[in-house]
C-alpha cells in the first residue's frame, strides 16, 4: 500500500474522535421527584438493593428532581424498584446515544490545538482533549512570560501531566486564588470554562491589570487527567479516576477522597459505585497532589473554587453533615448572594446558593470541606454549572453553550476575586 495512504488513514483516525456513542444506545435518563421523605430515602438507598446506578443529579430533597441514567439491562429492575416504592418518573433523555453521537460529530470537526500554536488559535466554543489543553497552556505561558507560568502539580495514576497555570503580574507574597475544573471527568463544561478564564486573563490585560497586579490566579483545567482522557477514548460518561481495579471496578470519586471527615456521609465503600470514596483518604494521586500544592501555598491562598456540572448551584461548606457551617457563614452567604446576582445579570440563569447539604446532599471527603476546614481558606466554593435541571442534555451540553456558560461563571467568580483583591 502507498505509504501516504497509510499515513493519511492514520491521521484521519487520530484526529477524528472515536467517541463510542453506540454503547449508549437505549440508555435513558429518568427524572424522578420524590414526594415524601420515605421515597427520598428509598431513592438514596437504591444501590443497596443491588442496582448500581448512575445518578446525574443525586436525590436531594422532597420535591426536587433527581436524574438517573438507566442502561437497557437495568431498565426493568429500576422500574420495578420505583414501582415498589410508588415513585413516578418521566423521561429526561429518551436515548442517550442520540446526544453523544451528535457531540461526537461536532468534536470531529473541532480545530485541534497543536504544540507551538499561537494561543489565539484556541477555539473556546469547542471542547478539547487533554493534549490540546496542555499544548494551549504551554503556548499561553510562552507568549506571556511576565504574566503566566506553568505550575507542575505532578503526574496522574496513568502518568499523565497534572498541570496548572499561574497568572499574575510580578510581585511578592501576593494573595492568591485557585480555580479548578475537570475533577469529575465527564463534566466537560467545567474544563472549557477554565480555558475561557485563562484566555480572558491573558488577552485582556488592560481590563484585568489592576486585579492581576494585586492577586495571582492559579487555574487547573483538568484535575482528573486520566478520567478526562477516558471520556474521549472509551466512555463519555466516566466520572471517577482510573486507578484499580478493585473488586473488578476502576476508579475512585475524586471529590469524596479528601482527608477531612472522609467516608462520613454521601459516599460509598463499594469500588463499583460512582461515589466510591476509595480505600483510604487521598488514596488517589490526583487530589493528593493538588492538596499538597494547596497546603504548601495556604498562607497566600484566599479563595478556592471547584467546578462541577450540572444543575446551576453555588455552594459553600460543609458537605459532611447537615446544618453544619463554617464560623463565618454569614460572610459566605453575603458574597454568594452577590455572586449569583452577577451570574444572573449575564444571561439570566438563576443559580441557587447555600451549603452543600442545604441545597444538594450530604457529601463528605469533598474538596471544599478540606480547603475550608483544614487549610483555612474561608472562601471555598463549589459550583454546579450549566445546564439547569430542565434542559434536556445534562453532561452533553452543546458546545454552542460554552461561551454563555463560561462567561456567566466568570462573572460570579470575579465577585470573590475582587473581594480578595480588596482585602475583604
Ligand atoms: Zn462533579
Amino acid at each position: 500500500m502507498n505509504v501516504f495512504l497509510v499515513l493519511a488513514a492514520f491521521l484521519a483516525v487520530s484526529f477524528a474522535f472515536p467517541i463510542q456513542y453506540e454503547m449508549f444506545e437505549g440508555h435513558q435518563v429518568l427524572r424522578i421527584v420524590p414526594q415524601t421523605k420515605e421515597q427520598l430515602e428509598h431513592l438514596l438507598a437504591i444501590e443497596s438493593s443491588g442496582i448500581l446506578v448512575d445518578f446525574w443529579i443525586e436525590p436531594r430533597q422532597v420535591g426536587k428532581a433527581a436524574h438517573l441514567r438507566v442502561t437497557p439491562q437495568q431498565h426493568d429492575d429500576v422500574l420495578a424498584y420505583l414501582k415498589k416504592h410508588e415513585m413516578e418518573h418521566t423521561i429526561y433523555i429518551e436515548n442517550l446515544r442520540t446526544l453523544v453521537e451528535r457531540e461526537s460529530k461536532e468534536l470531529a470537526e473541532r480545530v485541534p490545538f497543536n504544540a507551538g500554536d499561537d494561543p489565539s488559535k484556541i477555539t473556546l466554543n469547542q471542547y478539547h482533549t487533554l493534549a490540546d489543553i496542555l499544548a494551549y497552556m504551554n503556548s499561553v505561558a510562552t507568549a506571556n512570560p511576565t504574566l503566566a507560568s506553568i505550575v507542575n502539580i505532578g503526574m496522574s495514576y496513568q502518568k499523565q501531566a497534572l498541570t496548572a497555570i499561574k497568572i499574575g503580574n510580578p510581585g511578592t507574597n501576593k494573595p492568591a486564588v485557585w480555580i479548578d475544573g475537570g475533577i469529575h471527568a465527564r463534566e466537560w463544561i467545567t474544563t472549557a470554562t477554565v480555558l475561557y478564564i485563562i484566555n480572558e486573563l491573558t488577552t485582556k490585560q488592560s481590563q484585568y491589570s489592576k486585579l492581576l497586579s494585586t492577586i495571582d490566579v492559579y487555574l487547573m483545567p483538568v484535575v482528573n487527567a486520566d478520567g478526562y482522557t477516558y471520556t474521549f477514548t472509551n466512555d463519555r460518561m466516566w466520572r471517577k479516576t482510573r486507578s484499580g481495579p478493585r473488586s473488578g471496578c476502576y476508579g475512585v470519586d475524586p471529590n469524596r477522597n479528601w482527608n477531612f471527615k472522609w467516608g462520613v456521609a454521601g459516599s460509598s465503600n463499594n469500588p463499583c459505585s460512582e461515589t466510591y470514596d476509595g480505600p483510604s483518604p487521598f488514596s488517589e494521586v490526583e487530589p493528593k497532589q493538588v492538596a499538597d500544592f494547596l497546603t504548601a501555598n495556604k498562607a497566600n491562598l484566599k479563595a478556592y473554587f471547584n467546578l462541577h456540572s450540572y444543575s446551576e448551584d453555588w455552594m459553600y461548606p460543609f458537605g459532611w453533615a447537615a446544618h453544619t457551617y463554617p464560623a463565618d457563614v454569614n460572610k459566605l452567604k453575603a458574597i454568594s448572594a452577590q455572586a449569583v446576582a452577577a451570574i444572573q445579570a449575564v444571561n439570566g440563569e438563576k443559580f441557587q446558593y447555600g451549603s452543600i447539604t442545604d441545597i444538594v446532599y450530604p457529601a463528605s471527603g469533598s474538596t471544599i470541606d478540606f480547603t475550608n476546614a483544614v487549610l483555612g481558606i474561608d472562601y471555598s466554593f463549589g459550583m454546579e454549572l450549566r445546564p439547569n435541571g430542565d434542559a434536556s442534555n445534562g453532561f452533553v451540553l452543546p458546545p454552542s453553550q460554552i461561551i454563555a456558560g463560561a462567561s456567566e461563571t466568570w462573572a460570579g467568580l470575579q465577585v470573590v476575586l475582587n473581594a480578595v483583591a480588596n482585602g475583604q
